[in-house]
């Protein structure tokens, strides 16, 4: 009978630190054709570090750290985090004073330091502001490179001239290529949704081994590419852990946060991940499939 098997199925699934919020969702797991995650500490462990750093100018490097420092400290952005990590670390860093600061969601920050604008962010950051590409520039060259090997480039720029850059790696989690493997051989449709670069996208989805992905897709337009997704599936899963995933979570069939993730997130899933190990999709999979194989 159906309570047995439903019981049974959430408490195995509790056991391995699946919180199933009701137990329609179980149900209705098995059916997923589709499932859309989020990159940055989804697809990624969402600890990036800095691998590369460059300045235009030798002698512009103190100065330079010290604002994107200052900068990047009132962020909780994890690439400001990685930032702010990585300059404390260089010797003879001196706090600027950040006069004023602006959040541009999704491309980066922009802020007034002693009476100067600065801007650090994406290349699509770079490109609305219309900073300018320092003339032959020997780091610049590399910007591709840096993105094939899976970093998120972002630029500094100082009244409008692009002055530094710095190549950030957010490594894949260990259990996801395994993952989406199986989830791939039960014919399911895997896609990725991120706000970075496309070169950057296509590199760690190529690591992961993901089918489809989605690049520079702003915080509120994943709620819009959800939306696509399940015109051309029949079950859609969501799977994130930010404040800007949460309508996207909402929006798919089930949405699946981790629980290393935002409040926001877990509050609006339907299944959250306690241990944020993607592996245990492929359990909750099968968890449905049994209990409607013994309900049907
Ligand atoms: P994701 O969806 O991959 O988590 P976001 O939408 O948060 O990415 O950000 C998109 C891009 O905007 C980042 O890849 C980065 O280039 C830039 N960006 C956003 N916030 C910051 C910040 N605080 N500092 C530097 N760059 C930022
Ligand atoms: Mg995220």
């Amino acid at each position: 009978s159906v309570m047995p098997a439903l019981l049974a199925a959430i408490s195995t699934g509790a056991r391995n630190g699946i919180l199933l919020k009701g137990g329609v969702f179980l149900e209705r797991l098995s059916e997923a054709d589709a499932i859309a995650f989020d990159k940055t500490g989804t697809i990624t462990c969402g600890k990036p570090e800095v691998t590369a750093a460059f300045v235009e100018k030798k002698d512009d490097n103190q100065q330079i750290f010290s604002v994107v420092a200052a900068i990047e400290r009132q962020s909780n952005h994890p690439l400001a985090n990685a930032l702010v990590r990585y300059i404390s670390n260089v010797e003879g860093i001196t706090m600027a004073e950040v006069e004023s600061i602006e959040d541009v969601t999704g491309y980066g920050v922009t802020a007034k330091v002693a009476g100067v604008r600065w801007a650090i962010g994406s290349n699509a950051l770079m490109r609305q502001l219309r900073c300018e590409t320092p003339v032959a520039s020997s780091w610049l060259v590399q910007e591709q490179k840096w993105r094939a090997a899976g970093n998120t480039v972002v630029f500094v720029a100082k009244e409008k001239k692009i002055v530094a850059g710095f190549a950030i790696k957010d490594q894949v989690r260990a259990d996801v290529r395994q993952t989406l493997a199986e989830l791939r051989a039960l014919g399911i449709q895997t896609v990725m949704i991120t706000g970075d670069h496309e070169e950057t996208a296509a590199s760690i989805a190529g690591e992961a081994g993901i089918d489809e992905w989605i690049s520079e897709s702003l915080p509120e337009e994943k709620v819009l590419e959800v939306d696509k997704l399940k015109e051309k599936y029949q079950s859609v899963v969501m799977v994130g852990d930010g404040v800007n995933d949460a309508p996207a979570l909402a929006k798919a069939d089930i949405g699946i946060a981790m629980g290393s993730g935002t409040d926001v997130a877990i509050d609006t899933a339907d299944v959250v991940l306690m241990k944020s190990e993607l592996d245990k999709i492929r359990l909750a999979l099968s968890l449905s499939k049994r209990m409607n194989r013994i309900v049907k």
